[in-house]
């Protein structure tokens, strides 16, 4: 059954129109049901954008970043899309980039496309909504895609992995060090940006990561310390910006085609693509299945063996196995979400 209008709103999104695109957008954070409509039309158009995901504490530059290589991107005529992904307040959606007044400088331009993502009504929330919007911006042709989120905290790890390129961020002082290592922010990157070089201690931070680098990553180790591809694995490069300035942006960008053309070359990038989807169906199909088997205390499945184990008529083994064969009959459940 088609909802109308949504084959107009996809069109008109892929055709670039940024109300048509935010509207989309806003259909994946309310997780609406003309959502899976939408997801079919946009399928077939994307898979061309690039998508660099901007990970790192509170306070190190991010933002101020992204503006930076909005502006480089802009001036070599790409069209960015921006998602800002805050997974510590899901219901506070445009709190983190819309007063932001220096992205002001694109709100303007067409070419760009700067959203706050919330996560308003999503069964799989911001980690399953946020490859989502990634898919929208793709179909409706940005060239580049940054995913900004707050913080290095687990779920915002989850979030950059839908990028192709991961960049983490840190900056002199802050303890980024222990910071790093805790949220495992060590293993992730693709790329090191050690931002606000204009001050003291920038060098000592770049040593530091560097070090810790060449200690835990097995990738950093078999390709040497210098940063780059070599052997047919990727060395992640430590750089340093001072992105109040745009200092150390164009370096930025030519490690990001670097990584981008070795992710092309050795077969990662459709590796990563694959991973990629097949989380984000995970992510679906799990919340589907809960759906499906009810909770605890309604009328559903699983309120019904529930029941029989709390009263000794049946083993908990045996209460998962028959709640999982009733799910593959087909069965119409009790509660049912629409995805
Ligand atoms: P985010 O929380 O990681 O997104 O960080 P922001 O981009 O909001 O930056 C935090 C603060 O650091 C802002 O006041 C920026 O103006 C400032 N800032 C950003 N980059 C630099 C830099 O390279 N050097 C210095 N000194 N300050 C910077």
């Amino acid at each position: 059954m088609s909802t109308p209008g949504v084959r107009e709103l996809v069109d008109r999104a892929r055709s670039g129109d940024a109300r048509a695109v935010a509207r989309v957008v806003t259909l994946v954070e309310n997780g609406a049901p003309s959502l899976r409509e939408a997801m079919a039309l946009l399928a077939p158009a994307s898979g061309h954008a690039r998508v660099v995901g901007l990970t790192g504490p509170p306070g190190v530059g991010k933002s101020t970043t992204v503006t930076a290589l909005v502006a480089r991107y802009r001036a070599d005529g790409k069209r960015v899309g921006v998602l800002a992904v805050d997974p510590s307040s899901p219901f506070s959606g445009g709190a983190l980039l819309g007063d932001r007044v220096r992205m002001q400088e694109h709100a303007t331009d067409p070419g760009v496309f700067i959203r706050s993502m919330a996560s308003r009504g999503h069964l799989g929330g911001l980690s399953a909504a946020t490859p989502q919007a990634l898919r929208v911006l793709d179909a409706a042709g940005f060239d580049v895609v940054l995913i900004e989120t707050v913080g290095v905290g687990q779920s915002e790890v989850e979030i950059a992995r839908a990028a192709d390129t991961i960049v983490v961020m840190l900056a002199p002082g802050m303890g980024d060090g222990i910071q790093a290592a805790k949220a495992g922010i060590l293993e992730i990157g693709d790329l090191y940006v050690v931002n606000k070089g204009d001050r003291d201690g920038a060098e000592a931070t770049m040593r530091d990561l560097r070090h810790m680098l060449s200690m835990g990553g097995q990738r950093a180790l078999r390709a040497g310390a210098g940063g780059g591809s070599e052997g047919g694995f990727w060395s992640p490069p430590v750089l340093r910006t001072v992105a109040s300035n745009a200092d150390g942006i164009d370096e930025l960008v030519a490690a990001l085609d670097q990584h981008h053309d070795w992710l092309a070359e050795s077969g990662e990038l459709d590796a990563r693509r694959v991973r990629r989807a097949a989380g984000e169906i995970e992510a679906l199909a799990i919340a589907a299945l809960r759906g499906r088997l009810g909770s605890p205390g309604d009328d559903g499945r699983l309120s019904d063996v529930a029941r029989r184990v709390a009263d000794g008529r049946l083993d908990p083994y045996g209460a998962a196995d028959e709640l999982v064969a009733g799910l593959t009959t087909g069965e119409p459940a009790a509660h049912q979400p629409d995805l």
